[in-house]
């Protein structure tokens, strides 16, 4: 499946009106406030070519003065328990403890390889269409 956000990611093209921190404003030594400003942009094969002075009058893709920001890293992340895509389901009581959670996780997870794949693969699009563009994720390894 391909998503919008995926389908501008590719060859060339430029933005206008995309916000962008310029810097802060201090009161003393405190930062109180950010300074943003709006820019055109010209990427080239998903990365920034150039930041240009804004022309709003341009043919540009407009990004209506939302703010951009780096691509950011989800550094914690478990695919292999992801519960997204299934019911919702509430924490229970029973499993408070680390040693709850093993014994739970014991039971569950054989039951969610059959849907391992697709589960993943929903979550990874879920943290592309938020902006994540790296993520590092943890998996159990046990007997089970
Ligand atoms: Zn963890």
């Amino acid at each position: 499946m391909q998503f919008p956000y995926q389908l501008a990611a590719k060859g060339t093209y430029s933005l206008k009106n995309v916000r962008l921190e310029t810097g802060f404003e201090y009161d003393e030594d405190e930062v109180i406030m950010t300074k943003t400003d709006l820019f055109s942009i010209e990427i080239e094969n998903g990365k920034i070519r150039a930041v240009k002075a804004n022309d709003p009058t341009s043919d540009a893709l407009d990004a209506k003065g939302f703010l951009m920001l780096p691509a950011l890293r989800d550094l914690h992340i478990h695919l292999d328990k992801t519960l997204y895509g299934l019911p919702w389901q509430a924490l229970s009581p029973k499993r408070r403890t680390v040693k709850d959670m093993i014994a739970y996780e014991q039971e569950i997870i054989p039951k969610l390889l059959k849907t391992s794949v697709e589960r993943a693969e929903q979550l990874i699009s879920l943290l592309q269409h938020y902006g994540t563009h790296f993520a590092r994720t943890h998996f159990n390894i046990d007997p089970t």
